[in-house]
């Protein structure tokens, strides 16, 4: 990507979201002269699995994001190059992103991030209990995401994992069927996974239980409105309504993956992801809009973990995969919506993905020590 190709996409950047009427921010900009509300949470969306710019923002993409374009961009604040320097593997990229320092463990290993994670920075300098900090993750190999095993940090100060595939598979007690065979297809990457859900030991089981008693789901409503649903992501974004209705935990991260099935080569299937990540996207912003919990005391962030490769890039075969870490790749985008956030703006400086930690230690007031990028001051 070039000189040129960059000012492209700042351009149709601009031209998506109305750069007409949107506030151009840029310097130190001091925003909250007001307190945050009481009881401020944050929820993070990955718009996971690999979106590149040609079917988002680009001028003949747009027709795949219309929730974001016309519900979600005019009340946001919109960072148009967003910067992964890290290694573009999904799960090792979306600890990084919880982690705020690049990992380099093996993407397929189950492995703990080597730095503490955003959960554990903020169970344990606000002294927040287990159930404040949750994440749903789309894959069985993000198990390990919660926490990692830093000394002084780890397991007891980390998040509760919730993995929904592996939710419904116990549910369905290891029977299978083609009702849910859609929702329990767990990688699109590696055969390694492919039938790693099922049944389990009798402590796995128990934690199963131990969740669905949470979340007030008993298993038959569970597996007959699991039946409902179009995509892995559409279980997640069910089991994290269940979760905000029954908890409200003040730091939810909810990681999409549909759009990773691009990996099949099927150019159909990848765009029917992307949009049905926007509608999911602006499906979670009402929820936290009409939640007495969550409505005008969070802030939304919402991200790509990566881009695809391009359509030129040699070694690479474009859409389908994201392999050879070219510019387009790595530089995607984040909106920021909530209280105090400013409307309608854009904010076009590059960013680092590692900023979303430090941002959210200034917004929820920890100290994320080990992170290495920077607080977003636009938002902050
Ligand atoms: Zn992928």
């Amino acid at each position: 990507m070039g000189a040129k190709r960059g000012w492209d996409r700042r351009e149709f950047l601009r031209t998506a979201i109305g750069a007409a009427t949107a506030t151009s921010l840029s310097g130190f900009l001091p925003l909250r002269a007001q307190q945050l509300p009481r009881g401020q949470k944050a929820v993070v969306v990955t718009f996971g699995g690999g979106a590149r710019d040609e079917e988002t923002f680009a001028p003949e993409g747009q027709e795949n994001i219309p929730h974001m374009l016309s519900e979600l961009i005019p009340q946001s604040t919109f960072f148009t190059q967003v910067i992964n320097h890290g290694i573009l593997g999904h799960y090792v990229a979306t600890a990084s992103l919880a982690t705020g320092a690049y990992e380099t463990f093996n993407n397929f290993a189950q492995t703990p991030p080597d730095n503490p994670t955003v959960f554990e920075y903020f169970r344990k300098d606000l002294k927040r209990p287990a159930h404040d900090a949750w994440i749903v993750a789309p894959s069985n190999g993000f198990n390990r995401i919660g926490a990692s095993d830093r000394r002084g940090f780890g397991p007891e100060l980390g998040a509760e994992v919730l993995l929904p595939k592996q939710l419904l598979a116990a549910a369905m007690g290891g029977k299978s069927g083609n009702d849910y065979e859609h929702l329990l297809r767990d990688n699109y990457e590696s055969p390694l996974y492919t039938s790693a859900v099922g049944g389990g030991s009798g402590s796995h089981d128990a934690e199963i239980e131990k969740v669905a008693d949470i979340l007030k789901l008993s298993v038959d409503d569970f597996t007959s409105h699991a039946r409902s649903l179009a995509s892995p992501d559409e279980l997640s974004v069910f089991i994290a309504r269940q979760l905000m209705r029954q908890l409200s935990p003040s730091l939810l991260w909810i990681t999409l993956h549909d759009i990773d099935i691009a990996h099949s080569g099927a150019y159909s299937l990848y765009l029917d992801g992307i949009r049905r990540s926007d509608r999911l996207c602006s499906d979670i912003w009402k929820a936290i809009e009409t939640d007495p919990e969550y409505k005008g005391k969070t802030t939304m962030f919402i991200l790509p973990d990566f881009g695809r490769d391009s359509d030129i890039s040699p070694g690479g075969n474009g859409f389908q995969h994201h392999r050879t870490g070219d510019a387009l790749s790595r530089t995607t985008w984040m909106m920021v919506l909530g209280p105090g956030v400013r409307q309608n703006a854009v904010v076009d400086r590059p960013v680092d993905s590692l900023d979303l930690v430090p941002t959210l230690g200034s917004l929820l007031g920890f100290s994320p020590t080990y992170a290495k990028g920077s607080p977003l001051r636009e938002v902050l």
